[in-house]
């Protein structure tokens, strides 16, 4: 039996536009183990074409190609793949060795791609190596080498898996004739050890070492003439010692195994690495947009939280706050123009609407709280009154007179005393006391916010308790225009955090309303306050309100609730620009990767030349998108990390606190939507890659 024969063997290459062109036509030839055959022809007369079919790189052939009898056509791809992984080795004209591998590495990769155990692999690829020369040269990159080392890489990465037949495809086609001498020496060897060696040749000199020459023209063979002068060499050494029996049995008992997981993670660092400029600003790249949708996230729930905190710490547990919410024509929202010009409750004779809220709450306390024993109290009531006088500019102003200095300031917020305090809320001074008598003159008493205090110009702005201001207010309260001018004293300082730059000003509400009254006005209440007998009963009342048109809580819970709304639609409106942000990120990863695809195209015919499968193909990519995913995750995760740390020690100098708040779980669901971005972005070149032809891709420029 022939170790290699042709029958008929005829290979069209199909053109564009239905033609074709005939490469090989009726190729009949046979060959046998330790011979050294030279195919020599033209440029274009078939020998490549020959090659790759012998190698089973191209089946699309008619005719018959057996392999110690069996006809490569009745292999199935993975047989196929096998056969070309550890039947044949490939020695290429221009090496085609993997530029980012190593030596060893690019020796032992057709081991990697069998999985095979890594101390088994180097003690095979380190004799090879030794006993071609290079046993100096395992941890250098190809293009450290010169041309006559490059060739004998390929040699040993083409004997590594013990094959049967070396096709070599002009293999000193580039190397000087010193070198090219040492290379047939070599390949001599390896035929006469007992392989079949077929190379390629367009010298004559080539040529008539081997044992066999075998000449192509158009696609026929027009001469086929042993070498009777060629004589055997007399070798002490095997360049591979015979463990064929041993590999036929494994290969019977033991399942096929594959490139790992590990070996596709390794090769993927070191193309990674390889390129590791490129792939660091892909990386910085896709970060920006992780970066930003953290922060996004950790302002959204950062400020939030923030505003959240503050309207609890301004509300007692024990009392709940009413207010009209009557929306004015102009404004459907509402809230800031409610406040301009208040819609007080009716409480007259015909109508008293704060007794038919008050029995609404306590019907539906009734309804749907049957726990709670607490009925709403009209008697028991606290009145509230609250403008937005800094909306009208001039409408209300407080000014003192300070060493002669007359200073006039729009109030932005006037506002009845509440009735509850927490302790950090009086900085200075208390609660608003009884009028008394200065100068022959009614003083009433105000508390003031901190910026009104420190607009005074005193040396500590508590010393501000204490002192005379004027308030003047030319402003319409309810139906009725209010135009006052009264002296007060200040009584204490609050800290109204949430309105923390604005000049806010309380009245004690019985003390305004008799004011008002003096002018020939009625204050009505714009909000009343509820005293209950435990936070539970507070939430029930609060949630009966919220359900409740036309009435709302406290002027901090509308400016939360309006807060959370305005937030919300923001963050709509970030997730959309995060999500575009992402979008453009795997376009970018897709095409990185996708160059990275055409760039690699040779590497890809190398790979497959070897034995490499379409799924060992995809593996490799796919490993490496995850892993620029993770890399780009990791970048954006540590630069988010930093940036926030910046971020939060600049507003805690400047404003006290930071309103951003990080949870691990954003970390993790940027790193976790990089790596599926990555890895969705790579699939499309991942089976590109796995699809390219081998023939083609070792063509490839
Ligand atoms: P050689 O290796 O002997 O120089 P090849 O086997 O590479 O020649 O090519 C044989 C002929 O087939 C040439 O005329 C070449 O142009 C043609 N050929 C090779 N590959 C293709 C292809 N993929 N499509 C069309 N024609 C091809
Ligand atoms: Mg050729």
């Amino acid at each position: 039996m022939k170790e290699l024969e042709l029958n008929h063997v005829y290979k069209d290459y199909k053109l564009g536009n239905k033609s074709k062109f005939n490469a090989l036509s009726d190729i009949n030839v046979s060959f046998e183990k330790g011979e050294l055959v030279s195919i020599i022809g033209e440029s274009g007369s078939g020998k490549s074409t020959l090659m790759n079919l012998i190698g089973g790189l191209d089946s699309d052939y008619s005719g018959e190609i057996k392999i110690g009898g069996i006809d490569l056509k009745t292999f199935k791809e993975k047989q196929l793949d096998d056969y070309r992984k550890k039947k044949i080795g490939f020695v290429f004209q221009s090496f085609n060795l993997i530029p980012h591998l190593s030596i060893l590495d690019n020796v032992t990769i057709a081991l990697t791609l069998s999985n095979v155990k890594e101390s088994e692999k180097l003690e095979k690829a380190q004799t090879l190596l030794k006993k071609l020369g290079l046993e100096n040269q395992l941890k250098k990159k190809p293009t450290q080498l010169s041309g006559g080392q490059k060739q004998r890489v390929a040699i040993a990465r083409a004997l590594i898996n013990d094959p049967d037949i070396i096709l070599a495809d002009e293999p000193t086609g580039s190397l000087d004739s010193a070198t090219t001498l040492q290379i047939l020496d070599i390949l001599k060897e390896i035929a006469d050890d007992g392989k079949l060696v077929i190379m390629v040749t367009h010298s004559e000199k080539v040529a008539s070492i081997s044992s066999r020459i075998v000449e192509i023209a158009d696609g026929k063979i027009v001469q086929d003439k042993k070498n009777d002068d060629y004589k055997k060499g007399r070798h002490t050494q095997k360049l591979v010692e015979k463990d064929r029996e041993e590999n036929l049995q494994k290969g019977k008992t033991k399942k096929e195994k594959h490139l790992s997981l590990y070996s596709a993670i390794r090769l993927s660092l070191h193309n990674m690495w390889a390129s590791k400029t490129k792939n660091f600003l892909m990386a910085l790249g896709v970060s920006i947009s992780l970066i930003s949708m953290i922060l996004m996230l950790a302002f959204g729930s950062g400020l939030t939280g923030y505003i959240t905190s503050l309207a609890n710490s301004y509300s007692s547990p024990t009392i709940v706050t009413v207010s009209k919410t009557a929306v004015s024509e102009e404004n459907q929202m509402g809230f800031m123009q409610d406040l301009t010009n208040p819609q007080p409750f009716e409480n007259t004779q015909e109508k008293d609407e704060i007794l038919q809220v008050i029995n609404a709450i306590n019907t539906s306390l009734e309804e749907r709280y049957p726990s709670i024993t607490y009925r709403v109290d009209r008697q028991q009531v606290e009145y509230g009154y609250s403008v937005m006088t800094g909306m009208s500019p001039g409408a209300a102003t407080i000014n003192f007179d300070l060493d002669g200095q007359e200073s006039s300031n729009d109030i932005f917020y006037l506002y009845t005393t509440p009735p509850y305090y927490s302790d950090q809320q009086m900085l200075a001074g208390s609660i608003p006391g009884k009028p008394e008598e200065i100068e022959g003159e009614m003083v009433g008493q105000i508390m003031v916010s901190a910026k009104i205090a420190s607009l005074m110009g005193l040396d500590d702005y508590t010393q501000a308790v204490g002192k005379i201001v004027t308030i003047k207010v030319d402003h319409k309260v309810g139906q009725t225009p209010l135009d006052l001018e009264q002296k007060f004293k200040i009584s204490g300082i609050v800290d109204v955090n949430m309105f923390e730059n604005m000049l806010v000003v309380y009245v004690d509400y019985n003390y305004f309303s008799a004011l008002v009254s003096q002018n020939g006005g009625t204050l009505a209440p714009t909000s009343f306050y509820i005293h209950t007998d435990s936070e539970n009963t507070t939430n029930a009342i609060n949630n009966i309100l919220s359900g409740m048109e036309g009435y709302t809580g406290s002027v901090e819970n509308q400016m939360a609730n309006m807060f959370s709304q305005m937030m919300s639609t923001f963050s709509i409106a970030l997730t959309v620009i995060a999500g575009i942000s992402l979008l453009v990120a795997m376009i970018m990863i897709l095409v990185v990767l996708y160059m990275s695809v055409s760039e690699r195209t040779r590497e890809i015919g190398v790979l497959k030349s070897i034995g490499a499968r379409k799924r060992d193909i995809k593996k490799i990519f796919t490993t490496e998108s995850f892993l620029i995913g993770l890399f780009s995750g990791l970048v954006g995760a540590v630069l988010s990390g930093l940036i926030g740390l910046i971020l939060i020690l600049m507003f805690n100098s400047l404003l006290g606190f930071a309103p951003l708040s990080f949870h691990w779980y954003y970390f993790a669901l940027a790193i976790g939507l990089s790596v599926v971005i990555s890895v969705l972005a790579g699939l499309y070149p991942a089976s590109k890659a796995a699809k390219l032809d081998p023939v083609d891709s070792l063509r490839h420029e």
